[in-house]
């Protein structure tokens, strides 16, 4: 079996599949269909790439970042610089995707759920760009402490719906966009972040943020004549480190590494490398729970990785051993993070200072003609915030590492 033939049949290995009440499955049959259908269909691909070019700024630079290199002393550490992508982060690219599939298929009316708003507000960049309307769900708890993307998916034309149920998070928004789309799918498509949820979003979203590893290819090749060694990429979801990895899913020589949130004080987002098997949102994959099957409450600092279940694919990954996951403390991550501005300047999100810590952890031990990939999924300026909380004006910086 070969990697890069998966899906079969909505799964991915035992993983994946369609775990949805009945209401959905036409939904999802439907959308599918479309996919598959416009895939293949090479006037939707020159549209799509024709805005990712001339909107969104594709490619993005792969950088040698040298003054880390020469720092971790070790293997030749490279950058793939999404936080260069219009938005600042690798989100537009399956924003734009599926929101010009979307149009496609006929539909008006985009709408999704976002945590932290990142994802709300790459889907209301896209469906402004688009023409489409846009609606947000989002937990009120989530908008009270996200004040900033709140307003900006709003000056962005979207209408933001703060959903008052349950914990008034991410989860309770999860329910009521669903709801909303069984009832209004014939003009409505529902636009999910990551590579997680129900056949087909998984492979989906794969597919839409698989021109990551595509350019690393190229470029990789370009400037040193061979494959990476290791490819590294955080973990929320899993969109942007399956795009990374994807494309180099057969090529046996290239080792994949995805950095998970290892939170602090026992609280963390580790689905892949402290969960166990279950069933959530519409897959089967790892996820965090307790004993009963009740999902778990998470952290991580950065809030993107702050989610207890993962992209089916990777669940894969994980058992066949093919790519190893770690959990980056919160501590280790700010580390990472200033690091990055000192030494390249270059503040990455949060998210990402996950992977640069993991990243300098391998290549530190790896020979010095070994080539790193790391995939930079987004910048920091919309954490600082929560960086200088956490470091409460200190100099968190570890010269002697
Ligand atoms: C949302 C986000 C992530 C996590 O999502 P994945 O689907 O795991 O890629 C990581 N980095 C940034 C900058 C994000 O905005």
């Amino acid at each position: 079996m070969r990697l890069s033939d998966l899906p079969r049949e909505g799964k991915f290995g035992p993983f994946g599949g369609r775990y949805v009440p009945e209401i959905l499955v036409p939904c999802l049959e439907e959308l599918e269909r479309a996919y598959l259908e416009l895939r293949g269909n090479p006037r939707f691909q020159e549209e799509l790439s024709r805005y990712l070019v001339e909107y969104a700024g594709r490619p993005t630079p792969l950088y040698l970042a040298r003054n880390l290199t020469r720092y971790v002393g070790g293997a030749r550490i490279y950058l793939k610089r999404e936080d260069l992508l219009h938005g600042g982060a690798h989100k537009l690219n399956n924003a734009l995707g599926q929101a010009l599939l979307a149009r496609w298929m006929g539909k008006k009316r985009l709408i999704a759920e976002t945590g932290a708003g990142q994802h709300g507000t790459a889907t209301a960049i896209a469906g402004a760009m688009l023409g489409l309307e846009v609606e947000v769900y989002m937990g009120a708890l989530d908008a009270d402490r996200q004040r900033m993307n709140l307003f900006r998916m709003r000056l962005l034309g979207a209408r933001v719906h703060l959903v008052e149920s349950g914990s008034r998070t991410l989860k309770d928004a999860i329910n009521e966009a669903l709801r909303d789309w069984a009832e209004n799918v014939r003009h409505t498509h529902y636009l999910i972040g990551s590579v997680v949820g129900p056949h087909p979003y998984p492979m989906m979203v794969r597919d839409f943020q698989s021109v990551i590893g595509r350019e690393i290819r190229e470029q990789v090749l370009a400037a040193e004549g061979k494959l990476p060694d290791l490819l590294v990429a955080c973990v929320g979801g899993g969109s942007n480190a399956m795009g990374t990895f994807y494309p180099f899913a057969d090529d046996e020589g290239v080792e994949f590494l995805g950095a998970e949130g290892g939170g602090e004080g026992g609280r963390h987002s580790a689905s892949l490398a402290r969960g166990s098997v279950g069933v959530l949102h519409g897959m089967r994959t790892y996820l965090l729970q307790d004993a009963w099957g009740q999902v778990r409450e998470t952290h991580s600092i950065a809030p993107g990785l702050d989610y207890p279940a993962v992209g089916p694919e990777h669940a894969l990954y994980r058992e066949l051993g093919r790519a190893e996951y770690v959990a980056v403390e919160d501590g280790e991550a700010l580390e990472a993070f200033q690091l990055l501005s000192r030494l390249e300047g270059i503040i990455p999100a949060l998210e990402s200072a996950h992977a640069i810590y993991a990243a300098i952890q391998r290549a530190r031990r790896m020979p010095k003609h070994a080539v790193v990939v790391v995939t930079l999924s987004g910048r920091g300026d919309k954490d600082l915030d929560i960086a200088m909380r956490a470091l409460g004006g200190r100099d968190g910086l570890d010269r002697d590492r």
